[in-house]
């Protein structure tokens, strides 16, 4: 059992072809060209198993798993506007969601305080019956899962700061209040979703929780919503694992979005998500999403795995200074479920 900070990796990844599209296997070849220059930054690599397909299906029913498994092995070819299959992509999509769910064990092993799950094709867009936005199966959604189902946690939490709304997430936790899903997005952009009113639904209601930012946003932006909003919600829900819905298209260097975030932002944001974690004595898991501008996403990962590695003192109460007034908003919307955040 490693002790060290993991991270989860696997071929397939880069036989899942989709060029020319920006959802591409130089991606992952960028990131572990950077971190094997660095040492790996200290974290110990490991080979992610496929997912076992009854774990898979507890959120794709099997009847859509077999259609893109077909899909593939007739060749490939495209599912929607933007999302392409090769041959190669089924083996791919197994090993992504198989990667996040082994770093749920070893994450609840209690040896591994930190890991990053580093495969393509991403999935918080993935519906549990449609593939969209560049993903097939909603990895960092089966993880979750899994710790509940199988590893009999109560509360898990997940973080998403890709620029994009993690639709499929959302809508797979909506009606529960077993998962916390916060969502930081640009919008608007694409998918179209993920608006400040959708807070989830039935019993889920106040457990999603979309926090929307314009066009331009920047390290300040993100920095102060992770600080005043998504660290006082896990105070308050106190999950058993934090996960994160890690996408660095944020980064000013993106070509698919516009907002203006930088590697130290990503770092301060896994700084705070890590300080939180520990003070709640959890451990962290990160699950790789988007991010399209390969040199800005290479040194961004690093940045994570940085800030991923160390223990963090458990952040102070921030000052209110230079608080972007979407966080008043967004306590002041959230304060109805979460009384600590009114
Ligand atoms: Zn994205």
């Amino acid at each position: 059992m490693p002790s060290a900070p993991v991270w989860l990796q696997h071929p397939s990844s880069l036989r899942h072809d989709t060029v020319p599209h920006p959802e591409q296997p130089a991606r992952i070849s960028a990131i572990e060209r950077e971190l094997s220059a660095r040492g790996w930054l200290g974290f110990e690599r490991v080979t992610s198993p496929a997912v076992d397909r009854e774990v898979l299906d507890a959120v794709h029913p099997a009847a859509y798993v077999e259609s893109i498994e077909r899909a593939c092995l007739n060749g490939g070819g495209f599912l929607d506007a933007d999302t392409v299959v090769s041959e190669g992509s089924f083996d791919a999509a197994l090993h992504a969601a198989g990667g996040a769910v082994r770093m749920v064990d070893l994450l609840l092993g209690g040896d591994v305080p930190s890991a990053f799950s580093a495969h393509r094709p991403p999935g918080h867009h993935a519906l549990p019956a449609r593939a969209m936005g560049f993903c097939l199966f909603n990895n960092i959604a089966v993880a979750a899962r899994y710790a509940l189902d199988a590893r009999g946690l109560e509360r898990v939490m997940i973080v998403d700061w890709d620029v994009h709304h993690g639709n499929g997430t959302n809508d797979i936790f909506r009606d529960t209040s077993e998962v916390l899903f916060v969502s930081i997005h640009q919008s608007p952009l694409y998918p179209g979703t993920g608006g400040a009113s959708d807070a989830g639904s039935g019993e889920g209601l106040g457990f999603t929780v979309n926090l929307p930012v314009r066009p331009g946003a920047d390290d300040a932006v993100f920095c102060s919503l992770v600080d005043h909003v998504v660290v006082p919600l896990a105070r308050s829900f106190e999950p058993q694992l934090m996960l994160v819905s890690a996408g660095y298209d944020a980064h000013r260097d993106d070509p698919l979005a516009a907002c203006e975030l930088t590697e130290d932002g990503f770092a301060a944001m896994t700084r705070s998500i890590r300080g939180v974690s520990d003070s709640l004595e959890i451990p962290v898991g990160c699950v790789l999403e988007g991010g399209y501008a390969l040199d800005a996403l290479a040194k961004s990962v690093a940045a994570t795995l940085e800030a991923l590695r160390e223990p963090v003192p458990a952040p102070a109460a921030p000052a209110g200074d230079g608080v972007s007034p979407l966080v008043s908003q967004a306590r002041e919307r959230l304060g109805q479920w979460w009384p600590a955040l009114a």
